[in-house]
């Protein structure tokens, strides 16, 4: 049985012990797979409406707000820390040998952010900060997010 199993009968309803039986596909679309190839080189995307001129990121193949065709165009990928948070315990409530550091970052050229590690001392970061993206090296990447290893002080 499925999670997604469909009851008509409600004499069929049941629960289950232990772990629910949960399957999913989560995709990133056709405007975030242009993202990930592109990271995959070592180049920053997004997508201008050519209506509004309203930059999405990350990419997005049409604009929320008319509803209008977008294409690409070539961001650095830097930005300027928008909201931060600084994680002295791991997820199992024990100390981290060094304080994580998760942004919001806002990228330039864009109306869109991107939430990532920063890597820098907790003391030294405060909103407004300038940051840049420290990719994996160009063949350990794989077209995914974790190709951004972290963000840095620019
Ligand atoms: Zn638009």
């Amino acid at each position: 049985m499925v999670f997604n199993e469909k009851i008509v009968n409600p004499t069929e309803l049941r629960h289950w012990e232990g772990k629910i039986e949960l399957y999913w596909v989560y995709t990133s679309g056709s405007a975030g797979d242009e993202f990930f190839k592109a990271l995959k080189k070592g180049k920053f995307i997004a997508a201008k409406c050519k209506e509004c001129g309203k930059v999405y990121f990350p990419p997005r193949i049409y604009c929320e707000y008319d509803f209008s065709e977008t294409e690409y165009v070539n961001i650095s990928g830097e930005g300027t820390v928008r909201a931060f948070t600084v994680a002295r315990l791991d997820k199992d409530e024990k100390p981290l040998e060094k304080p994580e550091i998760y942004a919001i970052i806002d990228l330039d050229g864009t109306d869109g952010c991107i939430v990532h590690l920063l890597n820098a001392k907790p003391e030294d970061v405060y909103v407004g900060m300038r940051v840049k993206p420290v990719l994996k090296a160009k063949n350990k990447r794989e077209g995914r997010i974790t190709d951004i290893l972290y963000y840095k002080p620019s």
